[in-house]
């Protein structure tokens, strides 16, 4: 299935785009692999950083308050272990009342609001400063969330407990210790609170300490939760029991709530916490800078590996395809490829350079044995009309002489007659040798009929014809082969005709070869074994 469709998908395309297209495949096939990989582990991977650093950022800012309410209970805890404040309560002592609660004293103290309570939850003392908005605590404000907070969970001595609580409208940290001697001795005698507000240079220190802003929403009563995305918990401190961090997520930022209940456990006010995802933007534009870069180097290597095919494959296969082409149009067998390379492509050259040379060979042989006479092993007539043709062509565009001689083996049937036709084959093959053996290297002696020869004789004048002719008749006299049947003369003799191109310009539209008959039928119709000249008066005009 995937093969059928790959091999549909290549059928038609060069080496070239094949390549490209098998790189492109397999490049995008890791290329999505690997995006699939970076998606699945880099990006859970970031996510998981950035919520741990979430998750501490929130963690500094609620130990921030923490640390806010652990001051106030240093304080408190040293006051609920002085042993003047542990006699007072005893015996109330209106100098110690004035110099610790006075409206002086509470000037340069830390806490905004100080509240003894006896054994019985009596007000057994009570100072208060002004909070940073001009307001002050009265009693009642401390008293009444403490008194319900102390029904459910009565005061511990050597334990101080702190929580938050409106105090005068006012968010403040509240603490309270049962009050014993410094030693740490009983009986607890009475309890101590303190309040401190949560002013803006308290938040200051928080987020200065935390390193994350935050922002504080005072809820009402009836506040009902947000929806959140993601709920993390965080560790429980000593005075903040909440763990719970809803957070809720947007592309660029993470929103944490938390949440402060008051002494009573009901809501009191709400942490937001903001973080910039600046840590998950930078994973995601480092996985598309690697996507980036990736692409970058694939598509160079593709180019690379474009032009490398294209220049070492492509390009000289088909500089070969043109060459072979040519060769097939022109069939110039005889000329080999250039071969200007030492790699493959030019081992494939020489190899068709070899396959070429065989091939010439065949040719060659094919041509001449299509161009040779079985019976005498000299040209035979397709050759010499080829030949002729060619040397009037050539005579067409030089000056020079050319003269043709045809020539008949007399009374020829009569020979075959008497001495059988295996005697008359020897005959016509000794005739082929003779004419083969009278002739120049550039003459062509051809068979041109059953008893009929022809002997092109080129830069030959009529005069070198005729002594040609001559030259054969006494080679054919001196061989004298016997033919006792003709009438001519006891050995076998020839009858030929000469035709030459001075000539031929004179004979009107008779071709040469026409002319050379006409003279051989002249030859014979004057008595045989002679020679005549077109154009002789021994000729007859036919
Ligand atoms: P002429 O003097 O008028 O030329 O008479 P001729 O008998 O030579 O001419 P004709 O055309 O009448 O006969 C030619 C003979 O040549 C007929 C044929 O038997 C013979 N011949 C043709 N080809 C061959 C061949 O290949 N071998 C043999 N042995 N004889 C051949
Ligand atoms: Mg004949
Ligand atoms: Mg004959």
């Amino acid at each position: 299935m995937v093969k059928n469709s790959l091999r549909m998908l290549l059928a038609g395309l060069g080496i070239g785009p094949r390549i490209v297209l098998i790189f492109a495949l397999v490049f995008s096939s890791m290329g999505g692999l690997g995006l699939v990989l970076m998606r699945n582990s880099l990006l859970p991977a970031f996510e998981r950083m950035e919520r741990d650093v979430a998750l501490q950022s929130a963690w500094r800012v609620v130990s921030g308050f923490e640390q806010h309410m652990s001051s106030l209970a240093d304080m408190n805890r040293d006051w609920a272990l002085w042993d003047e404040l542990y006699f007072h309560l005893q015996r109330a002592d209106p100098v110690f009342e004035r110099s610790n609660f006075g409206p002086e004293a509470m000037q340069s103290v830390k806490y905004h609001a100080v509240l003894l309570l006896d054994l019985s939850n009596q007000v057994a003392g009570f100072g208060s400063r002004a909070f940073s908005g001009g307001m002050q605590a009265q009693v009642q404000d401390l008293a009444v969330p403490l008194l319900e907070r102390l029904t459910v969970s009565p005061v511990q001595p050597q334990r101080t407990e702190c929580g938050l609580a409106r105090v005068a409208r006012v968010l403040s940290a509240v603490c309270w210790t049962g009050i014993l001697q410094s030693n740490g001795q009983g009986p607890m005698v009475g309890t101590v609170v303190m309040a401190r507000e949560l002013d803006a240079d308290s938040l200051k220190d928080i987020a200065r300490f935390a390193g994350a802003t935050f922002t504080l929403e005072q809820l009402g009563a009836n506040h009902t939760p947000v929806s959140a995305q993601g709920a993390w918990t965080l560790p429980a401190l000593t005075y903040l029991s909440n763990t719970q961090l809803p957070a809720q997520f947007s592309a660029n930022a993470i929103a944490m709530q938390y949440l402060l209940h008051d002494l009573n456990e009901k809501p009191l006010a709400q942490v937001r916490i903001h973080m910039g995802r600046e840590l998950m933007t930078h994973g995601r534009n480092v996985i598309q800078d690697v996507l980036f870069q990736l692409a970058t180097v694939a598509f160079a290597t593709g180019l690379v590996l474009l032009l490398t095919v294209h220049w070492w494959l492509v390009h000289p296969v088909s500089r070969l395809r043109r060459a072979l082409a040519k060769i097939s149009h022109t069939k110039r067998w005889d000329k080999p490829l250039v071969v200007d390379r030492p790699d493959e492509i030019g081992a494939l050259t020489q190899g068709i350079n070899s396959l070429l040379s065989v091939l010439r060979k065949q040719v060659d042989a094919l041509e001449e044995t299509s161009s040779t006479d079985a019976l005498t092993g000299i040209s035979n007539r397709r050759r010499f009309d080829l030949r002729l043709d060619d040397e009037l062509a050539r005579l067409g565009r030089r000056t020079g002489a050319l003269s043709l001689l045809l020539l008949d083996i007399d009374h020829f049937k009569r020979y075959n007659d008497r001495y059988g036709h295996p005697q008359g084959d020897a005959v016509l093959r000794q005739f082929g040798a003779l004419l083969g053996s009278s002739c120049r290297r550039q003459d062509l002696p051809a068979r041109v009929g059953g008893e009929e020869f022809a002997l092109i004789l080129p830069d030959t004048d009529e005069a070198g014809a005729k002594a040609m002719a001559d030259k054969i008749m006494e080679s054919l006299a001196t061989l004298a082969l016997e033919h006792d049947a003709s009438p001519t003369a006891s050995v076998v003799t020839v009858s030929m005709g000469v035709a030459t191109w001075s000539v031929l310009q004179a004979g009107g539209d008779e071709t040469f070869y026409a002319q050379a008959d006409k003279a051989l039928y002249a030859a014979k119709h004057l008595g045989r074994n002679r020679v005549c000249a077109y154009g002789s008066p021994y000729v007859p005009s036919l």
